[in-house]
């Protein structure tokens, strides 16, 4: 049996895991807040894998290969890290396929994380049996993906079917951190919650102002404790999502919307409130005929994803 190794690189941690086919046989989690690099990241990664190896009885001649999801543009032809993310400002230098090869004589695949995710779902998750998808991630940003045809979308620049977070909504708008105007993510996401929830006249007498890094969990927590501004900004950020929803829907034509991330997982009654608005809003015949469904495999998927492209060389 084949075993790939897996690793979704994130801002705060590494997850890393043994998987075979769909299966992770052992994982382990690196706390990297304070690491500003990855190449210093490497000999711990390794350290870690190897021991997983040995506590999971897997043989070196058992690899196949090891994936690498990561929260950036990847070219997945060549093995690249095309753009910087926030942190890991040395990763587009990094030959990862070398490091691969020196540790464990394997070859290593890269993938933009949001991708991974939509590759776990599909083989592993609530997408299986379905070859078109469209994959939302509300986390700090929106992360998306789409599968059209069982093709996952990647594009000239690696940007297909990536940026359903940066398309516009508001044509008044203020500038995203992408350059674009009046975003889905500048409209409704984690990282402008404090500065949407600030511009409402009611922001000093509301319980959240007591919050110095609000989240969606303050947000509809206080809604439902029935604050005035919580639900506003609630009902408006739903609206924002549901709206983005459609305009995936008329850009893919997927058959299922899997939604995952923290935020989704802190308020499951949002899931008919999308699907409703895509039962009115989009155009027939895909009105009535899409689905919105909670991803089954949460912090996981990636790993599964990146499992799939590492066993299918693909
Ligand atoms: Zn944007």
């Amino acid at each position: 049996m084949s075993v790939s190794i897996v690793l979704d690189i994130g801002g705060t941690s590494i997850k890393l895991a043994l998987a075979r086919s769909g299966d992770l046989i052992a994982h382990d989690k690196i706390e990297v807040a304070d690491s500003r690099l990855l190449e210093p990241l490497l000999h711990v990664i390794s350290e870690r894998v190897d021991r997983m190896m040995s506590v999971a009885h897997v043989d070196l001649t058992e690899l196949v290969g090891i994936g690498f999801a990561f929260p950036c543009i990847i070219d997945h032809h060549r093995g690249k890290i095309l753009s910087d993310y926030v942190k890991y400002t040395d990763a587009q230098a990094l030959d990862l396929q070398t490091w691969a090869q020196q540790e464990w004589s394997i070859s290593a695949i890269l993938e933009n994380d949001a991708r991974a995710a939509l590759v776990g779902e599909w083989q592993y998750g609530r997408g299986r049996g379905s070859d078109n998808l469209v994959q939302m991630t509300f986390g700090t940003g929106i992360g998306t993906a789409v599968l059209i045809d069982g093709q996952v979308l990647r594009g000239k620049h690696y940007l297909a079917g990536n940026l359903g977070g940066h398309v516009t909504l508001d044509l008044n708008g203020d500038v995203c951190n992408c350059g674009n105007i009046g975003c889905v993510e500048a409209v409704a996401s984690t990282w402008a919650l404090l500065q949407m929830l600030k511009r409402h006249v009611g922001y000093t007498d509301s319980p959240i102002r007591q919050e110095k890094y609000p989240s969606y969990r303050d947000v509809f927590s206080l809604a439902a404790q029935g604050d005035e501004l919580s639900i506003k900004v609630r009902d408006e950020s739903v609206k924002a999502w549901g709206l983005a929803m459609v305009n995936m829907v008329h850009s893919f034509d997927p058959e299922k919307i899997v939604v995952s991330g923290g935020v989704m997982r802190s308020s499951a009654e949002m899931i008919p409130t999308f699907q409703a608005m895509l039962d009115r809003h989009t155009w027939a015949p895909s009105r009535g005929n899409v689905e919105v469904v909670l991803a089954e495999n949460g912090e996981t998927a990636a790993l599964l994803g990146m499992d799939y492209l590492v066993q299918n060389k693909g």
